[in-house]
């Protein structure tokens, strides 16, 4: 694919951008909160109708859940398959009245598409849908095999999304999965995402007598709950950040030399913490940059505790905690989680502990064969490289694509910055829209090139 192609595919959307953003307009008035329901059944049907508007043969998937939609497009005989995965369900809307516009009555100001759902994320899975017709139209026919599975439930979590992936291993069956979910980078640079983090929460609970009493008349006798947490707390990290539970870091898959150069490559983000009024970054990784403590290390934070009342001399019966384990590839959360448990267990076992989730964290090499043509099908569209980000610090259900499946995962982000996902005036800059359509056709083409399993 020359440049002039991909020029030609930019001054195809923009010269149709009125029909385009009619089309994701129209798709916006669905309402599909998958956390109440507002708009279900509806929104599947609606899903699947635009598979098959963009000239996919799509069918519903039943979860236990709220169902996925999927649709397939075969490209030539021996052509790559690409997955392309993305979630039709959206947040609930929140307060109204904080609300400029009316959530599900989409409305196009400042250059900016305001609805729920515009950034988060019909209008970034729309710009491929839209991708693949204009891709038909312009050509008679896909450069690739086009594979698109659209989740009902993300916001929830994607609880039944791992059975599906399973069960439907066949029909997903490809050479690479790309989904475009988040914003781009802080910096407003394009950028492709190559993992995320995984999770663990766990809750802490110590209890000793059945109510809180006098700290004078039963001081030094009855047992303090909020002593043993603290120390329990304490005996997990050292001052310098490092985990202190046995094995913590054991499955911790160091990233790769290309990693470590694209790590270098990317724009300081310390600036983001003024936004907070912190100074500085937290003193106990020494100079490690912003990006490598999210991308290489896992964390353990205390999310909150909690015990007693800073008003009354008394001893408090019991003592709680929740913390959250941010793990890096290799890392599974079952097994991080029994050794907490042991540690604990050594340590403090007055405290109970309880899990709340585990999401697997997951990444996919930057020396993967995909990253080079996609890099340079986004600078043929967007005028400049993008910055190759090893992964995020934040938590996706990727290890569905990577583990289960099987296959390298890579993130494209759509959104702007402050697209406000989840909070009121979510909004997708038109610009970014009709960018991420042409961006979609380059990368597609380029993918052409890549040689099927
Ligand atoms: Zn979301």
């Amino acid at each position: 694919m020359d440049v002039t192609e991909t020029a030609g595919m930019r001054d195809t959307v923009y010269g149709r951008q009125g029909e385009l953003l009619d089309l994701l307009i129209d798709y916006l008035r669905q309402p599909s909160v998958s956390a109440t329901g507002e708009g279900f059944p509806a929104a599947t049907q609606r899903a699947m109708r635009e598979l098959e508007l963009a000239g996919l043969r799509a069918e519903v998937w039943e979860t236990a859940g709220r169902p996925c939609v999927f649709g397939r497009a075969d490209g030539p005989p021996g052509a790559p398959t690409v997955l392309i995965y993305g979630h039709y369900d959206v947040q609930p809307v929140g307060p109204s009245d904080l609300w400029r516009t009316t959530p599900f009555e989409p409305v196009i100001d400042a250059g900016r598409i305001w609805a729920r759902g515009s950034g988060d994320n019909k209008g970034q899975h729309y710009a491929h849908l839209q991708a693949v017709r204009l891709l038909r139209e312009a050509r008679g026919g896909l450069p690739v095999t086009v594979k698109i599975i659209l989740d009902g439930e993300e916001e929830v979590g994607s609880p039944n999304l791992e059975e599906l992936v399973s069960r439907q291993r066949d029909a997903l069956a490809a050479d690479v999965v790309i989904y475009s979910d988040g914003p781009v980078d802080n910096s407003g640079q394009w950028c492709v995402k190559h993992g995320v983090r995984g999770v663990l929460g766990i809750g802490l609970h110590v209890r000793y007598a059945d109510r809180a009493v006098h700290s004078g008349n039963f001081g030094n006798v009855v047992p303090n709950p909020a002593w043993t947490l603290v120390r329990a707390l304490a005996s997990m990290r050292d001052d310098d950040g490092k985990v202190l539970i046995d094995g913590f870091y054991d499955d911790v898959v160091p990233l790769g030399e290309a990693d470590r150069e694209a790590l270098r490559g990317l724009p300081p983000d310390d600036s983001t913490l003024a936004d907070f009024g912190v100074a500085e970054m937290d003193p106990a990784y020494g100079d490690l940059s912003f990006q490598e403590r999210l991308a290489a290390l896992p964390t353990l934070t205390i999310n909150g505790l909690h015990s007693g009342d800073p008003q009354r001399t008394i001893i408090p019966h019991e003592a709680r905690a929740r913390i959250d384990i941010r793990l890096v590839d290799g890392q599974r959360p079952e097994a991080v989680l029994e050794r907490v448990r042991a540690h604990l267990a050594r340590h403090a076992p007055d405290v109970v502990m309880t899990q709340e989730m585990g999401v697997p964290p997951a990444r996919t090499p930057i020396d993967n064969p995909f990253t080079p043509r996609i890099a340079r099908a986004m600078a043929a569209v967007t005028g400049q490289p993008p910055l190759l980000v090893p992964a995020m610090g934040g938590t996706l259900p990727v290890y569905v694509w990577n583990q289960v499946l099987g296959v390298p995962a890579l993130g494209i982000p759509f959104a702007n910055v402050d697209e406000n996902n989840h909070g009121p005036n979510e909004n997708l800059e038109v610009s970014r829209y009709l960018d991420g359509i042409a961006i979609s056709m380059a990368v597609l083409s380029e993918l052409a090139g890549t040689v099927a399993r």
